[in-house]
């Protein structure tokens, strides 16, 4: 296929709205592409170069592509940025800019649109101190070929937004049509796959390819979803339940055939150099080739960590050995995807449990099964009580469902805790919030002394900013520069992650992540809370945290 006729087929599909004639448009043009071409034409009309499974980049940032593009339409980058700006979009910006500078020129070497991609692979492979000037020369030669029509998408590729307003289920309809199989095998497959350009390869192939389909390691899966519930709604609609604890960590997906593995996160890049701790653990705890799921907790001398130190580890590039020592990692595995070569995705939970219990020694999350609404609630006070988030509740018969947040995982945590604390202070608000209040110091009393705890800025809306500037307004003691004091006469519900000591603020204490819940005009300040509540509650994370290690 030229890249000129996939242009085409993308400005059709630019010029249509209906969702039903967009799937017809690429229904008609699947079937005439070769297998070389069917997966890239379909990644390319989604916006994409690579495989969602893949991490790879093409490593051209918005500068680069501006400056060749100036390079090929003979104008300065700062024009360019300005058509762009002028335009608001790349495509017509490099289409307009094409289009005079084609009019000067005459001779254009044809675009083929499997060489568009092998040529970006090769621009995606480029590393090294001279990568940049190598990627600009070759972005300079495709461009450099490039009809204007053919600019505009190519541009678009290049930043990885076409913005033609295909999604996923737009294409999977077509592949069906196209193809004349069932759309669900389409989506199964796609699940098991996560390459759309694949999946069509195997829909031309017929219904039995798309049925058989494998997971492949080293290829990450999307990881299924929880959605929100109730122990005694799941216990009503299917009677025996598994429950496990809900870890307040970081999702990872764990890959290993023979001796190389590799670690990926929720959005499936590859963390593996980030994590050498928890490979090597992993590494260990089983012989055979898998793919685990799991979430991977923090531990600092002996207590879990909030997830952030988790997040940390996950992005941390440089220095990884040091924050090993200071920070260790547990990981939690509560599935298994693929073993020894099979791929176990649609087996029920409770096979794939038995499975992942006789292949992986150690890490593998307790689960705890039954009808008893009493065993199950248990389990979930254990949860909480051993310093956990809650508890996952998982329907035994059901299968692996990547990107899914179905009705199969429901998470079971409690309501944020929160303090009531009165309004003793504020700042005023910046930019359109500027004529109210944007946050306040909130305090809680030490016999009959107000004693500040944290400042709150997140939560509001614009509504209640305005609300309370109206309560608080005749309330101003005294102004000095942005901050304000008040005479104290409201109290705040906050909600809050943690408690922390603190020498930021008088009473020792401080919020992290303080975040306003609302009003309550109910209560009186002589009902706020006390600083030896607020003790209390300090010792009884302290506790729920040294019970964790046990
Ligand atoms: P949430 O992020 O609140 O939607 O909760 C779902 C997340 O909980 C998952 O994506 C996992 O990262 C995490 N999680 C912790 N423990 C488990 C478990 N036992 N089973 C499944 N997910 C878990």
């Amino acid at each position: 296929m030229l890249f000129m006729d996939f242009s085409r087929c993308c400005e059709r599909l630019e010029g249509t709205s209906g969702r039903l004639d967009m799937i017809d448009i690429i229904a008609q043009e699947l079937p005439g592409l070769t297998d070389e071409e069917l997966p890239v034409f379909v990644r390319f009309i989604m916006g994409r170069i690579f495989a969602d499974w893949s991490s790879r980049k093409l490593g051209i940032g918005p500068n680069l592509l501006f400056e060749a593009i100036g390079a090929v339409a003979g104008v300065p980058k700062e024009r360019v940025v300005g058509k762009i700006n002028s335009t608001g979009d790349v495509g017509q910006a490099v289409e307009e800019l094409l289009s005079v500078k084609s009019q000067m020129t005459f001779f254009h070497e044809e675009l083929d649109l499997v060489r568009v991609y092998t040529s970006l692979i090769g621009i995606a492979e480029m590393e090294g101190k001279k990568s940049q000037r190598e990627k600009l020369l070759a972005v300079r030669r495709l461009l450099g070929n490039a009809h204007p029509l053919e600019g505009r998408y190519l541009a678009r590729i290049m930043l990885e937004e076409l913005r033609i307003g295909v999604g996923e289920g737009s294409v999977r309809e077509a592949v069906a049509k196209a193809f004349r199989v069932d759309s669900a095998l389409v989506e199964h497959a796609q699940q098991a796959l996560n390459d759309m350009g694949e999946v069509a390869r195997l829909a031309k192939i017929g219904p039995d390819a798309l049925r058989d389909v494998q997971i492949t390691p080293f290829h990450p899966v999307r990881m299924m979803l929880a959605q929100q519930g109730s122990i005694s709604d799941m216990i009503e609609e299917h009677g025996e339940i598994a429950a496990e604890f809900k870890y307040d960590g970081s999702r990872f997906q764990f890959h290993k055939k023979g001796n190389w593995a590799r670690l990926y996160s929720r959005r499936l890049e590859d963390v593996t150099g980030a994590l050498p701790d928890v490979i090597q653990q992993l590494l260990a705890a089983t012989d055979h080739d898998v793919i685990l799921d799991g979430e991977v907790i923090a531990i600092k001398d002996g207590k879990p960590m909030p997830f952030q130190s988790v997040l940390r580890r996950f992005r941390r590039r440089h220095d990884v050995a040091e924050a090993q020592e200071a920070i260790a990692m547990v990981p939690n595995v509560f599935d298994i995807l693929w073993l020894d070569g099979e791929t176990l995705i649609d087996l029920p939970l409770l096979e794939r449990r038995l499975r992942l219990e006789a292949v992986v020694t150690q890490y593998v999350a307790p689960q705890v099964r039954g009808d008893d609404p009493e065993v199950i609630t248990k389990t979930y006070e254990d949860a909480l009580a051993a310093g956990h988030e809650g508890i996952m509740i998982k329907v035994p018969s059901s299968p692996y469902s990547p990107g899914q947040r179905g009705k199969n995982w429901i998470k079971i945590k409690p309501e944020v805790d929160t303090l009531d604390l009165a309004v003793i202070g504020a700042e005023w608000g910046e930019g359109k919030r500027a004529h109210v209040f944007g946050s306040f110091l909130v305090a809680c009393q030490d016999a009959g002394k107000l004693v500040p705890l944290s400042r709150v800025a997140t939560g509001f809306s614009e509504e209640q900013l305005a609300e309370v500037y109206e309560l608080l307004k005749d309330s101003v003691l005294k102004t000095s520069g942005k901050e304000v004091t008040f005479e104290p006469s409201l109290v705040f519900e906050v909600g809050y992650a943690e408690l922390q000591a603190s020498s930021n603020y008088e009473g020792g204490f401080a919020l992290r992540f303080p975040r306003f819940i609302r009003l309550r005009d109910d209560k009186d300040i002589s009902d706020i809370e006390t600083i030896g509540s607020v003790r209390e509650r300090y010792k009884r994370q302290a506790n729920t945290a040294q019970a964790y290690q046990k």
